[in-house]
């Protein structure tokens, strides 16, 4: 589909759907939800821009007057309606010109608190609500492109990994692998290189660990979850290596982490609620004896945003569908020792899975 017809199409299902939620109007400020419906993608600075999109109406932009240029370049002048406002004007009561007289009007996620604040006293007579639900239920559904840009992303990650266990990791600090890691990424493919955990040893028993100074060494496991975009679409993998010979205890919880993952990744198919998936991996590790150190969800939607809805965790109860993304990645976190984690992209097919991440999923060891 062409750029300018898939944004189209894209705002015209929103505008419907908001419709059928009991929506007047969806407001949407510049976020991931902005580009993905428009296509346009203007620094969040307190200048208010918002995209209009009202059921059987077309859309509009409220752009502020010195970025109408901006907003041209990027394809809107023929898919919105565009209404600049000047800096000596105030553009909540031009915001109140798009909006409808009355109802419910629904707001992006990512919004100044201080825009919504000026809108609800310019228009004193809506009501507000969220318009995630409308929102993330589209872009939970990635189109052909949208999955291919994430299968790309996906196999620049692998490409990752597998130079990463060919580079020496004794003797060398953790700021210094997650380096080399930043640059694969870069190298592979991705535009940007979001992040890179290395989490070695005790480290590593710390989910959202920041690499540090530490040396690692000869005997520890080390947790790498590193992720980029590319062509505005994310990869995340997470894979733990091991530094020679692993400590003990450090295989029984691997190969539970394993199980899990694995037998999570055989349960996604279309129809099964998303919470599900969460139930089987954490079966597992319950089963096992650690479900009090598997101290997160299972996973999350993935997309033009590393974390999206839906998520894999309980009380999530999103029929997975077709062209649903999301992470699986079972962990457990032993503090002062060690953790592991696995976690690999999923894509909900017709008729099951598809992994966007292939790379071995067996420990592997590294110098
Ligand atoms: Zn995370
Ligand atoms: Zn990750
Ligand atoms: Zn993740």
């Amino acid at each position: 589909m062409q750029t300018a017809t898939r944004h189209v199409d894209r705002m015209r299902r929103a505008s419907s759907a908001a419709g059928a939620d009991d929506l007047a109007a969806i407001v949407v400020a510049p976020s991931p939800d902005l580009a993905y419906l428009a296509g346009y993608d203007p620094p969040p600075l307190e200048r208010p821009t918002l995209l209009v999109l009202r059921p059987d109406q077309d859309p509009s932009l409220l752009v502020p007057a010195l970025e109408r240029p901006l907003a041209i370049d990027a394809g809107l002048g023929d898919i919105v309606e565009l209404v600049p406002w000047r800096d000596d004007t105030d553009p909540y009561a031009t915001a109140v010109g798009l909006l409808p007289a009355s109802g419910r009007v629904g707001l992006s996620d990512r919004i100044w608190g201080i825009q919504v604040l000026r809108l609800q006293a310019a228009a004193p007579a809506l009501s507000w609500a969220s318009a995630s639900g409308v929102l993330s239920r589209l872009r939970a559904r990635k189109d052909p492109d949208e999955l291919d840009a994430l299968r790309r992303a996906g196999a620049a990650a692998d490409a990752t990994f597998e130079d990463i266990r060919g580079l020496p990791f004794a003797g060398r600090t953790e700021v210094e692998v997650a380096e080399d890691l930043r640059r694969l990424l870069l190298h592979h493919g991705h535009d940007v290189a979001d992040f890179a955990i290395v989490g070695s040893g005790p480290n590593g028993a710390s989910p959202h660990h920041d690499p540090t100074e530490r040396v690692i060494q000869a005997g520890d496991p080390v947790v790498l979850d590193f992720g980029g975009s590319l062509d505005g679409y994310f990869s995340d993998t997470t894979r733990t290596v091991a530094v020679g010979e692993a400590p003990p205890g450090f295989e029984e919880i691997f190969a539970l982490v394993h199980e899990a993952q694995v037998r999570a990744v055989d349960a996604v198919r279309p129809g099964v609620p998303i919470q599900e998936i969460d139930r089987v991996a954490r079966g597992v590790i319950d089963e096992g004896g650690f479900g009090e150190r598997f101290v997160h969800r299972t996973g999350h939607g993935i997309g033009r945003e590393v974390h999206e809805p839906p998520n894999a965790v309980e009380g999530d109860e999103t029929p997975l569908e077709p062209g649903m993304t999301f992470s699986i990645e079972p962990g457990i976190y032993l503090e002062g020792r060690f953790g592991a984690r696995i976690e690999d992209i999923v894509a909900v097919t017709e008729d099951g899975v598809e992994r966007l991440n292939r790379t071995t999923r067996e420990l592997t060891t590294v110098a």
